[in-house]
């Protein structure tokens, strides 16, 4: 019996038990693997405490000779749950988390097996680092690589199964101080936008010290019957399906959005979200999505940083948990076409230590103004910087999703709703005119009371726009389902600190010249709403009017990632990074390397799986159910019956003929084409010659012809899941 068969007779003879797990107040279980402040405060001495306190609030350095007691302390507490090994954790570009074990025992000179976990261990580990990608940096640089300490994101103990191992969240450098990782120039970007922000905020509000960066994500994915996804070798390898016909229900009745949660993958959330809360990942929504099997959840918003490491381990506890009720996870950007793909919204903002969000309307003119001043700042480094956001959510899967039929689109714009426009439209229309006191009026807006109920109305409505405005805070849409949101993330805070940098230059120079300080910031505010209303749009981002318009306007449109990964090495953007201490030019072409080569990979691995997937499982089905055909041809002509009735089996047999060939063919011709790509030496032009000459040239017509089979050919022939199977099954 095929995988299939057998996957689909275990789902309905042997359905798998519900996991039940049991259910405990969130609150008596939230943070209990994480060691927190308040852990801290109980394990460690005054003097280590004080120094970790430092280190988390200044971003200082762990003072080495207090690292033995604070990796005493955090020991006694793991091992007071359990756990006997430790790993330093990173989130390197390959997009997974990596880790490597090593366990707190150790042998003494005179041979005594003692336990130990030395300052040393804690702050700094070489991990074999040579098969991690660095774009060249290592060759060019240093061989090895290490990961230190973070000190601002808390060590915490996963569990998996029995085994419990101690977590150090780290950054990955190289041995030259470049860094290999997502997390160190995350670390950087918020740094920036701190020190430009609190500068900005200052004009408001003196007792600003400290702007964080906020992070509120959205996490889509499929959830799947472990037996079916294992029949799938494209699944398996890619996380995607390269073939499948249309079911003949897809999304089109939106019964699974409206549905309630099917009980075997409920068992499953709660079994992770349990796992999440005990990390201190604040989950908080769980919900149908769009598409059959389609899920999200979004947790409270965390600082920035905090939340990408909690990204990152959701996404590998989802993975973890889902083995366990026999489930898999998909959160590829477009696992199966023809319904709705996968994204990660970002929603962003900023808080300042008084306890203000930047990007909340205000009660008075003056915080009115405060929130003016950060929300047209955001939407002038949008509309500069369209062509770095796009690159940072540029990948292979995105693709799928940016660019093709579906939201958002690779146009880069910002959604703000009716009434904010109206208003920048108002100060927009007053150029050269002076502000003055009289214009008390334009700093009164009532932005505060009016934008909730016009919200409602409004932002919801519009869910085509990558970047939205969302009554407090912006919402980057077009991050894909798979990525780390800390290369958006990177991005986006950076280009802000950029422009608040501008303006706050801007904005002293009036004043210098005699300028009341409310007069010269609404001017540059109007100066920069002219500027950078091009990147404005309230419309339909998918409809065909908005291609031509936004060609129009000037603003980019880069549907594919070899091309928008151009962006990363402008001179601008090197300009940027390098000035905002982010990256060096020798860190972003690595970078801009490193990417283009994780989209040839993954090009490169699902050409092969077509490949095989067509040799190996369609064309034989084909065949197969064609000699059936032929036998019953021959036996009907034996029995002595005429032509007709045998025509369909013949034209059937044909009609398969005509597939097998065609596929047979592209398949062929796509082998060549990938050994032409593979000899093209520069990356850059190699990955634009895997995307043209390989998947755009070949990927589809095969496609095509494959789930014309899929239609023709005896079901008990097809030894893949089809697509009403795997999606409604479970
Ligand atoms: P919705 O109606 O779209 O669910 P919510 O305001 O409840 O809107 O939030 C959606 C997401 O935005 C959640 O993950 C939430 O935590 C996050 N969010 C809310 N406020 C902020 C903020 N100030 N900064 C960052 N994320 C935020
Ligand atoms: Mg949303």
């Amino acid at each position: 019996m095929s995988l299939r068969f057998q996957a689909i007779s275990d789902l309905t003879n042997e359905p798998n038990e519900v996991n039940q797990v049991n259910a405990k107040k969130i609150t008596s279980i939230f943070g209990e693997n994480v060691f927190t402040l308040k852990t801290a405060r109980e394990y460690l001495n005054d003097e280590a405490y004080k120094s970790l306190i430092g280190s988390i609030k200044g971003g200082k350095k762990i003072d080495r000779s207090v690292a033995g007691s604070i990796a005493n302390g955090i020991r006694a507490w793991a091992e007071s749950k359990g756990v006997t090994h430790f790993t330093h954790w990173f989130q390197p570009l390959t997009g997974t988390t990596a880790e490597k074990h090593d366990s707190f025992f150790s042998i003494k000179s005179d041979g005594t097996a003692i336990e130990e976990f030395d300052g040393a261990a804690l702050i700094q580990q070489e991990p074999d680092a040579s098969s991690f990608p660095s774009g060249g940096l290592r060759a060019t640089f240093e061989a090895r690589g290490y990961t230190a300490w973070d000190p601002s994101s808390p060590a915490f103990v996963i569990e998996i199964g029995q085994g419990k191992t101690l977590c150090i969240p780290t950054i990955f450098i190289s041995y030259t101080g470049e860094s290999l990782d997502y997390k160190a120039p995350l670390l950087k970007a918020l740094e920036a936008l701190n020190n430009a922000a609190v500068d900005v905020a200052n004009y408001f509000d003196k007792n600003v010290t400290k702007v964080t960066a906020t992070l509120g994500w959205e996490q889509e994915y499929f959830v799947i019957d472990e037996g079916l996804a294992n029949a799938r070798p494209d699944l398996v390898q890619c996380g995607r399906t390269v073939f499948g016909a249309a079911p003949a229900k897809g999304q089109q009745l939106e019964d699974h959005y409206f549905g309630s949660i099917p009980e075997r993958v409920y068992a499953f959330m709660r079994d992770f979200e349990t796992e999440c809360y005990k990390l201190g990942i604040p989950l908080k929504t769980r919900h149908n999505e769009v598409a059959p099997s389609q899920f999200e959840v979004a947790p409270i918003f965390e600082e920035v940083s905090v939340a990408v490491d909690h990204n990152s381990l959701l996404m590998d506890i989802m993975d973890r948990v889902a083995r366990r009720h026999k489930l898999r996870v998909l959160v590829h950007e477009k696992p199966f076409a023809g319904i709705n793909g996968s994204g990660k919204h970002n929603n962003w903002s900023m808080a300042t230590d008084t306890g203000v969000n930047l990007l909340s309307p205000g009660k008075t003119p003056k915080t009115n103004l405060m929130f003016l001043t950060f929300f047209v700042n955001t939407i002038k480094a949008v509309h500069d910087y369209a062509d770095l956001l796009r690159a940072s959510i540029a990948s292979a899967g995105n693709d799928h999703r940016l660019g093709a039929n579906e939201a958002p689109p690779a146009i880069i714009s910002v959604f703000v709703g009716q009434y904010l426009a109206k208003v920048l439209g108002e100060i927009e229309s007053r150029v050269g005119d002076k502000f003055d006191e009289q214009d008390e009026a334009i700093l009164k807006l009532d932005i505060h009371r009016s934008i909730p109920e016009l919200l409602l109305d409004n932002t919801d409505r519009n869910r085509t726009s990558p970047f939205a405005f969302t009554g407090n805070k912006f919402e980057f849409r077009a991050v894909g389902s798979t990525a780390n949101c800390a290369s958006p993330m990177t991005v986006l805070n950076t280009i802000l600190a950029e422009t608040l940098k501008g303006f706050k230059k801007e904005v002293d120079t009036l004043i210098e010249k005699g300028d009341k300080k409310e007069i010269a910031i609404m001017h540059v505010i109007q100066k920069y709403i002219v500027e950078s209303k091009a990147v404005l749009f309230e419309g339909d981002g998918y409809s065909e009017e908005w291609h031509h318009e936004a060609e129009r306007r000037g603003l980019p449109n880069v549907r594919t990632t070899p091309l928008a990964l151009d962006a990363m090495v402008t001179k601008k953007a090197k300009q940027l990074f390098e000035s905002n201490n982010i990256y060096t030019h020798a860190e972003l072409e690595a970078r801009h390397e490193i990417e283009l080569e994780k989209y040839i990979k993954k090009v490169q691995i699902e050409a092969r799986i077509i490949g095989d997937l067509a040799l190996n499982h369609i064309i034989p089905a084909a065949v197969k159910y064609q000699n059936t055909l032929l036998e019953n041809v021959n036996g009907l002509k034996a029995a002595g019956l005429p032509a007709s009735a045998y025509k369909s089996q013949l034209a059937i047999a044909a009609k398969i003929s005509e597939h097998v060939q065609v596929i047979f063919d592209k398949v062929h011709a796509l082998v060549e084409a990938r050994k032409v790509a593979n000899a093209i030496t520069d990356t850059r032009t190699k990955a634009i010659a895997y995307n043209s000459q390989v998947k755009d040239a070949f990927f589809d017509d095969i496609r095509y012809n494959v789930d014309k089979l899929e239609h023709l050919v005896d079901d008990d022939f097809w030894s893949l899941p089809k697509y009403r199977e795997i999606l409604f099954l479970r």
